[in-house]
């Protein structure tokens, strides 16, 4: 990034993003001098000629900007002390996504900039509105909040779209986002210990759509429907996005049908049936904004249809590993509170439920509607005791312990149920009392799946 030449700028926070931003700011003439509280970051970031200095005792009024990874608090549960530094000498305080934005501004500012957020879908929407757009030919760079820093991917260059999911902390750090299609997906409570109140978080969100020359906005809540209505008032073109029938310039799921609402009239745009990949209303919304990017983009419908049937998925949310005989194996890792495990007990019946690692408050009371589509429950990790006396009385269960013995007893008693049934690993719980991360967790029940004898693959 070249905005930055001849200037000296701090830079707070060296994992992931951070190294990769430090080392653009560089390569495009910048004077870097970066920090972070962990000194093996320092000293790997030193090894690739990055200039690094305690910024405790830096004099700030040196720095012309001051750079902050996300993953920093800005604001709560209060300001890390190198924010309050850089306020106090009126420093600005951006993140990687203004870097790009600026350097867009410069080389490429035609160019299609697609900006996604949303409390969730983001990751499943960001990576089907890549995919349809690689598979219709184009040249679709994603990143950001999944997968690769902003700054890693190609630069901004005409006939290149971006594709980028944005945190609601990296909007907060990037003053100058106006994308060309901003995407606001659904607004509920999440990250409250880190933005305050719901007020600040929906504000924060609201900022991707604002800006935005076209805005397609979920409209399934309270939050992002106002949202909607504030920006069709301030003149942006706002596509309205839900996963029911709903009115207006909209693209809407009616069932499994994907239709597109305009001033022309109504349409069928695409199907979802047997799409195992988007199964469940919460994919019928991040389907709908999909179809709504690409329509904005002139894809040709035909393309869009076959990008959603293509579409691989995401690993550990809700994703088919394979069948035996008439059990179906989904690795649903994802699924870290009753919020998520809820769309997955919505989409399947007949199931054998393995649940448990590290409780979130509330438990799985909250699932109780779904009891009646569960076989039976298996339970593992530091959960077993709280979780058994939910289900006790309710859901037959085991406590299996481990995911190792859950699998072979979910297996095992789903041969014997003889009928259709789904085995589902479905947590609702951090996994952190048994394995690093969810990743882990789902990878291992890929794997344990994969080595039931006779099981038949959903993919290589
Ligand atoms: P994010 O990137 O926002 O965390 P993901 O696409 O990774 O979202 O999905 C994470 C989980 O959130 C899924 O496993 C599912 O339980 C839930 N989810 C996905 N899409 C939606 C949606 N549109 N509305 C509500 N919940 C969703």
């Amino acid at each position: 990034v070249t905005s930055f030449s001849g200037k000296t700028v701090a830079l707070f926070g060296l994992g992931g993003s951070g190294l990769v931003t430090a080392l653009a700011l560089k390569a495009g003439g910048a004077h870097v001098i970066a920090c972070d509280d962990n000194p093996a970051k320092m000293a790997e970031a030193n090894s690739k000629g990055i200039e690094t200095a305690d910024l405790k005792s830096a004099d700030w009024s040196r720095f012309s900007s001051f750079i902050l990874s996300p993953g920093v608090p800005l604001t709560h549960p209060e300001p890390h002390w190198s924010v309050k530094l850089a306020k106090a000498a009126g420093v600005e305080i951006i993140g990687d996504i203004e870097l790009f934005c600026r350097e867009r501004a410069k080389v490429a500012p035609n160019a299609p900039f697609v900006a996604i957020t949303g409390t969730n879908g983001k990751s499943t929407t960001t990576a089907l509105i890549a995919h349809i757009l690689r598979e219709a030919g184009h040249d679709a760079q994603m990143g950001g909040n999944i997968g690769t820093a902003i700054l890693s991917l190609e630069p901004p260059a005409e006939n290149r779209i971006h594709v980028i999911e944005c945190s609601s902390f990296q909007i907060d750090l990037a003053p100058s986002l106006a994308p060309t299609i901003g995407v606001l997906l659904n607004i509920t409570p999440d990250h409250l210990d880190r933005h305050g109140t719901m007020e600040t978080y929906a504000a924060i969100k609201e900022r991707l759509v604002a800006k935005a020359r076209v805005a397609i906005l979920g409209v399934d809540d309270d939050w992002t429907s106002s949202v909607a209505a504030r920006c069709a008032e301030s003149g942006t073109e706002v596509i309205r996005v839900s996963a029911e029938p709903t009115g207006g310039n909209s693209v809407s799921a009616h069932g499994e049908t994907i239709v597109r609402l305009s001033a022309s009239g109504s349409a069928s745009v695409a199907d979802l049936t047997g799409i195992g990949s988007l199964r469940g209303g919460h994919n019928a919304q991040n389907a709908a904004a999909a179809v709504a990017i690409a329509l904005a983009l002139s894809v040709p419908e035909e393309d869009i249809r076959a990008g959603l049937r293509s579409f691989p998925g995401l690993p550990h949310r809700m994703e088919e590993i394979g069948r035996l005989r008439e059990t179906l194996f989904i690795n649903d890792s994802k699924a870290t509170n009753a919020d998520s495990t809820e769309k997955a007990l919505k989409s399947f019946d007949n199931i054998l439920w393995i649940l448990g690692g590290k409780a979130k408050e509330g438990g799985i009371a909250p699932l109780k509607p779904y009891f009646p589509k569960i076989r039976k429950a298996y339970l593992i990790g530091a959960a077993s005791d709280e979780f058994a006396e939910t289900l006790d009385g309710l859901v037959a269960f085991v406590r299996s312990n481990t995911l190792e013995n859950a699998v072979q007893q979910a297996a095992g008693d789903a041969a014997a149920l003889g009928s259709p049934s789904v085995v589902l690993l479905s947590p609702a719980c951090a996994s952190y009392d048994q394995f690093p991360n969810f990743e882990v967790r789902g990878d291992h029940f890929r794997n344990l799946v994969r080595a039931l004898p006779g099981i038949d693959l959903t993919k290589g």
